[in-house]
């Protein structure tokens, strides 16, 4: 009997403890419970989030969507953006990528809105009968004995606390990870961005502007992202905001600043945009110092964050969920050992450090920490995308650059 092998529960007890059913922790949970893996969620809400976060994901996230049978229903409830684009003030097109290009429907950007897109998960793991998903579970912290290979959390629910064990704890709690304090206490190492942002989910006609689906514009002041998230005409704006202001002081100021940016009447008319939701939020690039101690195990925002200009987050949450999947189902079928989780962690924050941080720093700060109006000569990535709109393949192969966050764990499997 391989160690792995011991350590399998002989009844119906986890044997992956997943906190937090975010989008990562659920593609966590129904990657595992496709190789019948006893799984448990501890989730403190009672459904999935609705505030305006991810929306839209690019190819290394739909490849784990794919062997999760998942892709088609989250392309068919969301859709293929027409391009990115990025603009002046004025809607001046500066230069832009189409997402029309990748030759595998696989590879181009899909957007979807996260809390739908949890919805869809949580459909496919309703045929995952060894995953278990308990809501209103509030961890309050985790520990193991790394000898007996048991992991725990403590869990506060409406009947009382209790401790639940499981070989593996994976924490995919969020930004405000309890499993990640329990770990490393508050060090989460990196910086907080002076500028904040706000997300909102408004109706407004950018069409009539010749936006694409996806607009960044470039402005000191007021730079904002347009994206069309839904298909009855609903876009995501999130807009740059000045630093020091509480919440209910940039909501305040949400009417003055479309009134300043968006396109069209100056100022638009009163009532031409409808506005769905608002969430203010701050803005950070921070990577956690491990991604694995002993048993217990962290993925996507519990790890690290980035700012949300340009879809890495989920997009590399999930790449995460899908490396430490493999990586989890080695050691139950005894094709690896714990050492796995030392090359996850070492893999994936490897990962951040050389692509997700600096990719997604560029893409904040091309926003706000250049002139527009000399942009198209200054900034190397504006010129490549110039480049690409008169060659296809060299613009194929800017699109297809970000697959290098995607790594193989099978690869490190013991071969007989
Ligand atoms: C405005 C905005 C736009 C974004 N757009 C994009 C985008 O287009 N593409 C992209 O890839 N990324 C985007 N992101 C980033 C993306 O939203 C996050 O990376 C993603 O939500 C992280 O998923 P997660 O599952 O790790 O965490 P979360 O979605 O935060 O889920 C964590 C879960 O853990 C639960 N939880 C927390 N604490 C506990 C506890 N103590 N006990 C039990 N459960 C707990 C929470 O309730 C929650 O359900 C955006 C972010 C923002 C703010």
């Amino acid at each position: 009997m391989t160690a792995s092998e011991a350590s399998k529960p002989t009844n119906a007890e986890p044997w992956v403890i997943i906190v937090g059913a975010g989008p990562a922790g659920l593609m966590l949970a129904l990657l595992l419970g496709q190789q019948g893996i006893p799984v448990q969620v501890v989730e403190l809400a009672d459904g999935p989030d609705k505030r305006p976060r991810a929306t839209h994901y690019s190819a290394p996230a739909n490849y784990e969507l794919r062997r999760a049978g998942i892709l088609d229903e989250v392309q068919s409830q969301g859709f293929l953006p027409n391009g990115v684009s990025w603009r002046k003030l004025d809607t001046t097109y500066l230069a832009g990528l189409d997402n029309t290009v990748p030759d595998d429907k696989d590879d181009s950007l899909v957007c979807l809105p996260l809390h739908k897109l949890a919805c869809v998960i949580l459909r496919a793991l309703e045929q995952q009968p060894s995953v278990q998903i308990s809501w209103g579970h509030k961890v309050l912290g985790v520990g193991q004995e790394t000898d007996s290979k048991v992991a725990w959390v403590d869990v506060e629910t409406a009947t009382g606390t209790r401790r639940l064990q499981a070989p593996y704890v994976v924490g995919c709690d969020g930004a405000n990870s309890q499993v990640r304090k329990s770990l490393f206490g508050s060090s989460f190492p990196g910086f907080t961005w002076n500028e904040q942002i706000v997300a909102t989910n408004t109706y407004y006609d950018f069409d009539k502007y010749g936006y694409h689906d996806a607009n960044f514009i470039i402005h000191p002041e007021h730079w904002y992202m347009a994206a069309r998230i839904s298909k009855d005409g609903m876009w995501r704006i999130t807009y740059g905001e000045l630093t020091g202001l509480t919440n209910e002081e940039l909501i305040a100021r949400q009417p003055m600043k479309f009134e300043k940016f968006l396109p069209g009447h100056e100022p638009p008319e009163a009532g031409a945009w409808k506005l769905d939701s608002i969430s203010p939020y701050k803005v950070h690039q921070r990577l956690v110092e491990k991604m694995a101690v002993g048993h217990i195990c962290l993925v996507a925002d519990a790890a690290h964050l980035c700012n949300p200009f340009g879809g890495l987050g989920l997009t590399g949450g999930i790449v995460d969920a899908g490396n430490l999947a493999d990586c989890l189902i080695g050691i139950y079928q005894g094709k690896a050992d714990d050492s796995i989780l030392d090359k996850y962690s070492e893999v994936r924050r490897q990962k951040y450090n050389d692509i997700i941080n600096p990719v997604s720093s560029a893409n904040i700060r091309r926003l706000f920490a250049q002139d527009p109006e000399t942009a198209l000569q200054d900034d190397a990535f504006l010129k490549m995308l110039h480049q690409g709109s008169a060659d296809t393949s060299f613009a194929k192969k800017l699109q297809l650059e970000i697959k290098s966050v995607m790594h193989d764990f099978t690869q490190y499997y013991k071969t007989s």
